[in-house]
């Protein structure tokens, strides 16, 4: 991953400018103290002498300092990019939402897209066609409900299957044994992992084939991997492939932006009420916290206040499930998983990109 520029370097930045890198938009911007004007790094004007500028994390640092935004490029409104990746994690949204799958042309009309654009975009910006991406729901679905001790039949059912005589030929395939086999816990994946850095460290994403299943993260490749071995002892670890790898790329960037919509599957595995918790986490709004105690209340069990710390240090996708937005009943921040430090660090880039 030593592709990603370092945006903490003013060299690396100033480099991005001088080629218009539009991958560096959002991640920060650069202001010339000779205009007053702030921009994107791919602003079309112009360049600036460099002595004269200044580099800032967002916009509204830049804004703080007096700076406006540039009209041309406009740093302070979403791009065109932005806007239709959060379009296409609102359909996923809405498909997570309905139990029965849907066809393409509804789905891109509830998103205004044309559904050749949708689906290209889709294909895009999650790596699955719509199709692929509703199956892969419907089997977390069904491997959920199955490790909830649902009934087999009814599992299938709840799943999104259609009823009929096929159903449990479907359920099998996607199980890759019978839903009773996988029951008994006779499964066996391949995970592929990436090891690459980011503002917060050493991270390790791990993708099974229904989707992102760990993001860890410290400051030690090594520690990393043998963090994964013991998580998924029963997987077999593999290195990602190239696809993979360019898919991290977007982890990366919403563990560096936590405001960014995140729209690539997940594969969540825990027990039902840790499965509750970090549904109740997700909920925590970016830049605000909530007690170990207000969680446990939220789910309706506010006996279980230690077992809620237990779900959040058990949590496997660092960032994504917000277990960092949880702290002490008297709102100091205790306990993280992977350590205090980064914890506080997730908290103020949050709190930065509030105030964009
Ligand atoms: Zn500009």
């Amino acid at each position: 991953m030593n592709a990603f520029f370092d945006k903490a370097n003013d060299e690396s930045r100033w480099q991005a400018v001088e080629t218009r890198d539009n991958r560096a938009d959002g991640q920060f911007v650069f202001a010339v103290k000779t205009t007053g004007i702030c921009c994107r790094p791919s602003c079309r004007a112009r360049h600036p002498l460099r002595k004269n500028v200044l580099f800032f994390d967002n916009v509204a640092a830049a804004v703080g300092a007096g700076f406006r935004p540039c009209k041309r490029c406009q740093p302070d409104k979403q791009t065109a990019e932005q806007q239709r990746i959060a379009r296409i994690t609102q359909a996923c949204r809405i498909l997570e939402s309905r139990s029965e799958p849907m066809v393409l042309a509804e789905l891109a009309a509830l998103v205004a897209m044309s559904p050749f654009h949708f689906h290209r975009l889709f294909k895009q910006v999650t790596g699955l066609t719509p199709h692929t991406w509703q199956k892969a729901l419907r089997a977390k679905r069904l491997r959920e409900q199955l490790a909830q001790g649902e009934p087999v039949t009814r599992a299938v059912f709840d799943a999104g299957y259609q009823s009929g005589s096929n159903y449990y030929q479907q359920a099998d395939k996607v199980l890759g044994m019978t839903a009773k086999q996988y029951r008994q816990g006779g499964e066996r994946t391949v995970i592929q992992f990436v090891v690459g850095s980011c503002r917060l460290g050493e991270c390790l994403v791990a993708q099974s084939e229904r989707g992102i299943c760990a993001i860890l993260l410290g400051n030690d490749g090594q520690t990393l991997v043998n963090e994964l071995e013991s998580l998924f002892p029963h997987s077999a670890l593999v290195a990602g492939d190239e696809l993979f790898s360019q898919r991290v790329a977007r982890v990366v960037s919403v563990l560096e932006h936590p405001n960014q919509p995140f729209s690539l599957p997940l594969d969540i595995q825990g027990t039902a009420f840790q499965q509750l918790v970090w549904q109740a986490l997700r909920e925590i709004p970016v830049g605000q916290t909530a007690s170990y105690r207000d969680i446990a209340q939220r789910i309706g069990k506010p006996q279980a206040v230690r077992a809620v710390a237990g779900a959040c240090a058990a949590n496997k996708l660092a960032v994504i499930i917000p277990c960092h937005r949880v702290v002490r009943n008297d709102g100091a921040i205790s306990g993280y998983r992977w350590g205090v430090e980064r914890k506080r660090q997730l908290l103020e880039i949050e709190a930065e990109q509030q105030e964009e």
